[in-house]
């Protein structure tokens, strides 16, 4: 379903993001998790892209898998890094003839061993130009063409420490043509109110939707500060998971309850949606929806 449709309900979405596994083993077990969590019909789920375009083949494969043999409406992201508008357009075609609706436009990280790499001397060095060109492309049976979603980052983009400048980037891809916000992993309710209040002074009015991440393990917590750079980790759930101590279970149980009244709160104040980034697993993610009253 177009990303407008989705949008026009007057209800919140919860949607969820998938990353494609490599090993085949990985990907029965991804599978797994995604029709065990299919009853809750979400409104959509995304699909990562590799760092670097790493994963074109194996996004494009789950894509494809979901469409066939599930419910689930999937949201392939897509990155600049590297490509041609003849990859790009090959890519938006598959999609297109796979009855694909709509597409997460983004810059995209660099190679995983290229941390100088130079977005700038690519054919698309912005996820602006990205989404004009999707807005361009005319091979979809929706005369709208694909609907379209952007990042956007409530604590800021590390790599645009001038905040005025990145609302007007923001706004950028937004007249560009895409249909909806999602963002970046956050902690703090007030950092994700304050960006949507500033949205709206920048003239930004598209749905926005919330990127909800629960703490499961210190690791994972590790791994995601290192992923989603910049994001902040509150004194109050450092201090939770500090009285948590060596018990896995009790972290988890923090997470969870943290996670579940970040998203109490955001569902109370009117956000668009929630997206919960599950890292392939189904467990904490159904545990959110169930305490939330979601679950079908
Ligand atoms: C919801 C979500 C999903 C993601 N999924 C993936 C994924 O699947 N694969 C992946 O590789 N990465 C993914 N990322 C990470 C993302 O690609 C990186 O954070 C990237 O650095 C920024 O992407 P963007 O689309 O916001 O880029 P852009 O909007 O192009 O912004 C990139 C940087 O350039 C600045 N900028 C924008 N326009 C201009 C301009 N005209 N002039 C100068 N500076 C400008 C911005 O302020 C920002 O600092 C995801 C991020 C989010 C929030």
């Amino acid at each position: 379903m177009h990303a407008r449709n989705i949008f026009s309900k007057g209800k919140p979405t919860i949607s969820f993001e998938f990353f494609p596994p490599k090993t085949s083993e990985a990907k029965e077990n991804l599978f797994t998790t995604i029709l065990d969590l299919e009853s809750i019909q979400p409104a959509f789920v995304s699909v990562t892209y590799g760092a670097g375009g790493s994963t074109r083949e194996l996004t494009h494969d789950l894509v494809l898998r979901l469409k066939k043999q599930t419910s689930l409406d999937p949201v392939p992201h897509l990155t600049c890094v590297g490509h041609t508008e003849a990859e790009i357009d090959v890519i938006l075609q598959r999609y297109a003839e796979a009855g694909v609706s709509n597409i997460l436009a983004l810059r995209g990280d660099p190679p995983r061993d290229r941390s100088d790499y130079d977005h700038t001397r690519d054919t698309f060095p912005q996820a602006a130009d990205l989404v004009r060109f999707i807005k361009k492309f005319t091979g979809h049976s929706d005369p709208r063409g694909f609907g379209i979603g952007v990042a956007g980052f409530p604590e800021g983009h590390p790599s645009t420490p001038n905040r005025l400048l990145e609302m007007d980037y923001l706004k950028q891809k937004v007249d560009a043509g895409a249909d909806y916000i999602c963002t970046q992993l956050f902690f703090e309710n007030r950092d994700f109110y304050d960006f949507r209040e500033r949205c709206d002074l920048a003239g930004i009015s598209v749905p926005i939707v919330a990127g909800i991440m629960p703490v499961t393990s210190l690791s994972s917590m590790k791994r995601m500060a290192e992923l989603a750079g910049g994001a902040r980790y509150p004194a109050r759930l450092l201090k939770a998971l500090q009285r948590a101590g060596d018990s896995p279970e009790a972290v988890r149980q923090i997470g969870l309850h943290y996670a579940t009244e970040q998203c109490a709160d955001l569902l109370d104040n009117s956000v668009a949606g929630i997206h919960l980034y599950t890292l392939n697993q189904s467990t904490a993610t159904r545990e959110i929806c169930q305490r939330l009253g979601i679950t079908k």
